[in-house]
């Protein structure tokens, strides 16, 4: 290692050799480092003042410089202590500046890679026919109404009048929640059966008059086949005011299928049993498939079973005993009156893209989907 030499005469010639030496062994020491911890150990060894190279110039080359000399060996002193210091600052720029390109390096974005292709989406089947009911009422100035899929004995039965042990319970096969016979019957949970717990709900919450739909999804113990499913979807609507009559019931539902189906399907109503309306209807389209002739070309249309009509919906008017759960709200038999009308939007997807199995729609098969693009 590079030790400063004790000089025997003091000549130019003596000192520029001496000086190149020294600055040769700066040039290949300061090239060694490659590290901050190098770099502390080369800035040590030549700038310490503690028998640091600079210093033992110092010592072994200005103080032993007799007078005559002693002008230019300062001078030349002077140089090279510049130039260590220079070549110190030097090796830790380098260092900083190798730091900061490895960093640019490794954060670099390069702008000319194509991007990620996403595929996009696109509506389900059901929730596309969905949206289109509710468009369809939305533009007869009806709002969205949502409530919980569990739901207590309360909301799904007794307030929409089906009283304990009434035979209409035994129409929906009810999936019951666990564990809850210690309870009373009415707070009992379950799966709600029907959107209907919705239109009491909402009625607790606002005064008339009121103009809602409801979409959503429900559940009954159904085993899966082609036309049911445990798990279905359903628009329910509910108008409430003053005055509202059969006549508003049917126009409103005309106007709606009207506006789901195209402009020529007719609707028909035949009487019913629902317990929360009365009077109760199901309403039937003329069916938008054949047209209401039964027939496509010689083939029965199966839709309709040939009959050119398709039930479409259950309907009524609110029968007044369910008014009475929410009279508090204002909602007094004597003063108001509604309708009510409740539809399956998987059964109207299959009509509509004449799907031949409910299951279809909740097997998230892929290519079936992509059909719908
Ligand atoms: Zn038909």
């Amino acid at each position: 290692m590079y030790e400063v030499p004790k000089l025997t005469d003091f000549t130019p010639a003596t000192l520029d050799a001496a000086a190149r030496d020294l600055l040769s062994a700066l040039d290949s020491e300061a090239a060694a480092v490659t590290n901050d911890a190098d770099w502390k150990i080369f800035r040590d060894r030549w700038m310490a003042r503690k028998n640091g190279v600079l210093m033992q110039l110092n010592e072994r080359w200005l103080k032993a410089a007799p007078g005559p000399a002693k002008r230019d060996v300062g001078q030349l002193v002077n140089e090279l202590k510049a130039k260590v210091e220079t070549a110190v600052e030097t090796a830790l720029q380098r260092l900083q500046g190798g730091a900061t390109s490895a960093k640019l390096a490794s954060e670099c974005l390069d702008i000319t890679l194509p991007g990620i292709h996403r595929p996009l989406g696109v509506e389900h089947p059901v929730i596309r026919t969905m949206n289109e009911i509710v468009a369809a009422f939305r533009n007869l100035g009806y709002s969205v109404s949502e409530g919980p899929e569990i739901e207590s004995d309360y909301y799904n039965f007794e307030s929409l009048n089906f009283p304990p042990n009434h035979p209409a319970r035994d129409m929906q096969d009810t999936l019951f929640i666990a564990d809850q016979d210690r309870k009373a019957l009415r707070d009992r949970l379950l799966l709600r059966t029907h959107t209907s717990p919705v239109q009491i709900r909402t009625m607790e919450k606002m005064k008339p008059p009121l103009r809602i739909v409801i979409p959503g999804k429900v559940y009954r113990n159904d085993p899966p086949d082609a036309s049911h499913s445990p798990m279905f979807h359903q628009i329910e609507g509910l108008a409430v005011d003053t005055n509202i009559t059969f006549g508003d019931l049917k126009g409103t539902l005309d106007h709606a299928m009207k506006a789901l189906f195209g402009s020529s399907v007719k609707t028909q109503f035949r009487p019913s049993f629902f317990p929360f309306t009365e009077p109760s209807a199901e309403m039937m389209v003329s069916c938008f498939i054949c047209g209401g002739s039964g027939k496509r070309g010689s083939e029965p249309c199966r839709p309709c079973k040939t009959t050119g009509w398709i039930e479409i919906l259950g309907c009524g008017m609110v029968d007044p005993n369910v008014f009475e759960f929410v009279k508090h709200n204002g909602y007094d038999s004597k003063k108001v009156s509604g309708f009510a009308f409740g539809m399956g939007a998987d059964r109207i997807a299959i009509l509509k893209y004449g799907v031949d199995d409910i299951q279809l729609f909740f097997q998230g098969d892929v290519r079936f989907l992509e059909q719908f693009r």
